[in-house]
């Protein structure tokens, strides 16, 4: 998401007069989209700009917020999981929209025991797509940071393929974080931080960073309230999200912040999740697999984007029947 997109977001979210506008024009925009990439007249151009990879299932945290079911078995993605995504990036010009991969889903990215090979990898493929002078997608990390130690990051950095990297860093004090994010600890979490920061200068200054995090009522959305410990890491960041807690698709209370949207989802329209098992989900919202619609190891990413489970989400938000989706049933977040 752009800073612009992140402070209109914000912006929206403090006014519930504003958000209710916002959350109408969204299901206008998914009409839109609906009638040029599914509607009669569209061609076979893939409506999505953005696929997540989930190299982990699992997570060394257990935020008190957290919708991801932790008693599920632990998987890791492959390479070979992996490297159906960019050659179908690569060789497929119908995802010639894909513009951005995001590195995290359920799970915790840097929790995969070869995370370095499959960063590797994706060296690899970009090196690859640069031969062939076709735009590489953006690679963005999102990390809840305690794993991030120095080593790492500059063995990430010298890599050269993050474009952005950001931090998960709820709660506005030391305290408050340790609160929201259990078993994270605020200590280590604000020495990644500037290490990372540090390296970023040095090794690589185009990586951008940015930071979510999760203002408690009845705080503003804003830095101004929070502790200087907490302002300190918060602004070595390029931007920070401030917002309130979302629904993870209605399996965690916001109480009553929301307007529902009746129709469509920018999410379903803009994004698809591939699972470390090689099974893709509708989007990122789902952490548990609730909306498996095919998988990587048996069909291709396009079939699995055209075939019948995805398409029954499409129609059935179009027509405003999310009562019929069990994924999307509860669903105020996008
Ligand atoms: S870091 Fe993310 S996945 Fe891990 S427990 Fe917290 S919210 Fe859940
Ligand atoms: S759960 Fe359904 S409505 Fe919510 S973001 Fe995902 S696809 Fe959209």
């Amino acid at each position: 998401m752009s800073d612009l997109k992140r402070k209109i977001k914000s912006l929206a979210a403090a006014h519930p007069f504003i958000w209710k506008t916002f959350k109408k024009g969204q299901e206008w925009e998914y009409d839109l989209q609906y009638e040029r990439f599914y509607g009669r007249f569209s061609t076979t151009t893939a409506s999505i700009r953005e696929i997540n990879l989930e190299f982990c299932s699992a997570c060394n945290l257990r935020c008190r917020f957290c919708a991801l079911d932790h008693l599920k078995p632990k998987s890791y993605m492959s390479v070979e999981v992996m490297d159906r995504v960019f050659e179908a990036l690569l060789y497929d010009e119908r995802f010639s929209r894909v513009r951005q991969i995001n590195l995290h889903n359920g799970g915790e990215t840097l929790l995969h025991p070869q995370r370095l090979d499959l960063f590797q990898r994706i060296r690899h493929h970009k090196v690859l797509f640069e031969k062939q002078k076709r735009a590489f997608p953006k690679i963005i990390l999102l990390t809840n940071g305690m794993l991030l130690r120095e080593k790492l990051a500059r063995e990430l950095l010298e890599l050269k393929v993050l474009d952005e990297v950001g931090f998960s860093l709820d709660g506005g004090s030391p305290q408050a974080f340790e609160e929201m994010r259990v078993n994270a600890k605020w200590a280590r979490f604000a020495e990644n931080v500037k290490a990372f920061s540090g390296l970023r200068d040095e090794l690589d200054p185009s990586v951008k960073t940015f930071g979510i995090c999760i203002v408690p009522e009845p705080h503003p959305l804003n830095d101004s309230w929070m502790h200087p410990d907490f302002q300190e890491v918060a602004r070595l960041l390029n931007s920070v999200e401030y917002r309130r807690l979302h629904d993870w698709g209605g399996q965690v209370d916001i109480g009553e912040n929301a307007a529902v949207n009746k129709k469509g989802c920018s999410m379903l329209i803009n994004q698809m999740v591939v699972l470390p098992t090689g099974e893709v989900t509708v989007c990122c919202n789902d952490l548990n697999g609730q909306g498996i619609i095919g998988n990587l190891r048996e069909e291709s990413l396009y079939q699995i984007y055209s075939g019948e489970k995805r398409m029954r989400y499409i129609k059935l938000l179009k027509e405003g029947r999310k009562d019929e989706l069990e994924l999307c049933r509860e669903c105020v977040s996008f």
